[in-house]
Order: structure tokens, then sequence, then C-alpha cells
């Protein structure tokens, strides 16, 4: 079954929607705009803008001077070990000789008194004297390194410490800052908002809705785009709480609709057969039909092989019926006969009033 648009009407719509999303990209374009040339009063806020600065210069600089320190301390460590191990080698290597020499004499001398052997185990004494003090020299360069790293850690310990003690007002702030976007924002937007529910409830009928509907648009990109983002999230409670609102104003808004429409339908319902089908509009009703949908109830038009459904089984609203000239089928809602043209006389007379 046809539809009854006209064809310009149907291209028509088509155009009205790109106009619409027109409309609604340059007032976004616009809003933009807006949005840019706005003076931003607040800097961005850093949490060094809360730490007492100077004790925080003062830590830095102590921990710059400890870096310094540390390349001298390491070279001085691995020259003092480098030293230890030449000595430790040069006592070892005498100490060979000495044993060497000591062990080929034994036999024939008595080493007790003789004065080569004094002079010789004297300067094993002077080496081994040196392998002592280069390892003295090796433990307080390794105490210095110790004492540098220590020191180290205790500045960058301070520095977290004034970071800690830092934080909590600047979570405050960074919380304000928040809040106060988002108050501009909201500024900007309800009345947007605001507006464009008007328009949603009272200019869906009018010749000018799609300039209309471009606005809702643009209000509806506002506030996905330019808002929702900014809601302070206070741990999800703001979102948790404003999306149960809105079901319940949804669900609200959605159950006094259909009861509404119920009410309406049965008091439609009420009516004769003739009066309820002279008032339903022309589209609507070929539209209804096209879809197997009543036009008087809006329940399924019900068909069975081999038997006309000329009548909705729920309402008793007359669907079809025999031309009185040419006895073809005709959908009761057309205005002239398929087949010859007659006009449908149902239509034509002037609905009595109940
Ligand atoms: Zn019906
Ligand atoms: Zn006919």
């Amino acid at each position: 079954m046809a539809k009854s648009t006209r064809r310009p009407q149907k291209i028509f719509a088509i155009v009205m929607w790109v106009l619409s999303v027109i409309f609604a990209g340059f007032l976004m374009a616009l809003g933009n705009l807006v949005l840019r040339d706005i003076p931003r009063a607040d800097q961005s806020i850093t949490l060094e803008n809360y730490i007492d600065l100077d004790q925080l210069r003062d830590l830095r600089k102590q921990e710059r001077d400890l870096k310094e320190q540390m390349t001298p301390l390491k070279r001085a460590a691995e020259d003092a070990v480098e030293a230890q191990l030449t000595a430790q080698a040069n006592y070892r290597a005498t100490k060979s000789r000495f044993d060497n020499w000591i062990a080929t004499r034994t036999a024939t001398q008595s080493n007790a008194t003789n004065p080569e052997v004094l002079s010789r185990t004297r300067e094993l004494e002077g080496l081994s004297e040196k392998v002592r003090a280069a390892e003295r020299i090796v433990e307080s360069a390794q105490a210095n390194q110790r004492k540098q790293s220590r020191s180290s850690n205790d500045v960058r310990l301070g520095i977290n410490k004034l970071r800690d003690m830092a934080r909590p007002a600047y979570s405050r702030a960074v919380r304000a800052k928040e809040l106060r976007i988002f108050g501009f924002r909201l500024m900007l937007t309800l009345p947007l908002l605001l507006l464009s529910a008007w328009m949603l409830l009272t200019k869906r009928r009018s010749a000018y809705w799609p300039l209309y509907r471009g606005f809702v648009l643009f209000s509806a990109y506002a506030f996905f785009f330019e808002l929702a983002p900014y809601v302070p999230s206070y741990g999800g409670y703001v979102i948790v709480i404003v999306g149960i609102i809105a079901v319940l104003v949804a669900g609200y808004f959605l159950i006094k609709q259909m009861r509404k429409y119920l009410e309406r339908k049965q008091e439609e319902e009420a009516r004769s057969e003739d009066i309820r089908r002279k008032s339903i509009d022309y589209e609507t009703a070929l539209k209804k039909i096209a879809a197997k949908s009543c036009p008087g109830c809006d329940r399924d038009i019900v068909t069975r092989d081999g038997v006309h459904s000329d009548y909705c089984v729920h309402c008793g609203i007359h669907l079809q019926r025999e031309c009185p000239s040419c006895e073809t089928r005709n959908v009761t809602f057309h205005r002239f006969c398929l087949c010859c043209g007659t006009e449908n006389d149902e239509l034509a007379k002037p609905a009595e009033l109940a």
C-alpha cells in the first residue's frame, strides 16, 4: 500500500533535516568562538603553588650539592681500591721471595741475629704497614660514599614530605577550580537546555520546527560536549545521582504520556465508527495502513487467508470496501476508487456529531 506524502514533501523533509544540522553546526561554531574569547582568569594550578618554597629551594640545593659530590667520592673510592690491590700484590711478591730465600739458607745458618734477615723482615713489615694504610683509605672512602647516599635519601624524603603536606590544600584548590569551571559552563548551557526543552514541548507541530530542531540539536551538543565532561566527579556521586534523577524524570513523563494516550484512545473508541474514521488525518491513516496497523486503535490489522480484512477486529473501524460503481476493493481512507476513479462517498459525507 502506498504512502500518501507528495514527492516534493519528501525531498523537503530531507532538505529540512540537512538545514537543521547545518544550523546546529553554525550554532556550535558560534558557541566555540564565545568560549574561546572568554578570558580565563585562573591560571593552571600545580602542587608547587602550595609548597613552602623556601624550604623546597633549600632542599633542592642540598640535593644538587650532594649529587655533585657523588662522582668525586666514587672515583676516590675506586682509586683507593686500586692502591690497596697494588700494595697487597707488592707485599705478596716480596713475602714469597723472602720465604724462598729463608728456605734455602735455613739449613746452614742461624736466622735470629743475622742482619740481612732482620733488614728483609723490616722491609716486609713496612710493606704490610702500607697494605694496612691502603685498607684504611678504602674504608674511609666507602664510609664517605655511604654518608653521601644517606644524606641524599634524607633530602629526598624531606622533599616528599613537603609535597605530601601541600597535597590537601592543592586538592581543595583543584576541586574549587573544577566547580568554578562547571558553574560557569552551567550558566551558559542551562538557558539553552531550558529553551530547547520548551521548544520540544510546544513547537513540535510548528511549521518552523526544522529551525527549532537545529537549536535543539545544538543544545544537545552543548550538553554532552561542553557541560557533561566538566561535571565535578566527587568520587562518581554526581554522575550517579544525576543519572538516577534523569531516569526518574524520564520514567515519570513516559508513563504519564502513555496513560494520556490510552485514555485518549479509549475515549475515541467510545465514539461511533463513522465519526472516528472521519476524524483520522488522511496521511496518518494511510501511513498506518501501509505499516499494517489499524489507524483507529493502533493495534495490528488481523488478516486471514481467503477472508477480506474489511474491519479492525479490535475497534471495528471500517478498513476496506467495494467500490459501489465497479466493485473493486478499496481502502476506505482513499478518496477515489483505484480502478474507476469514483469519489469515495463515505469520506465526502460530513461526519455526524455524536
Ligand atoms: Zn482498530
Ligand atoms: Zn470503482
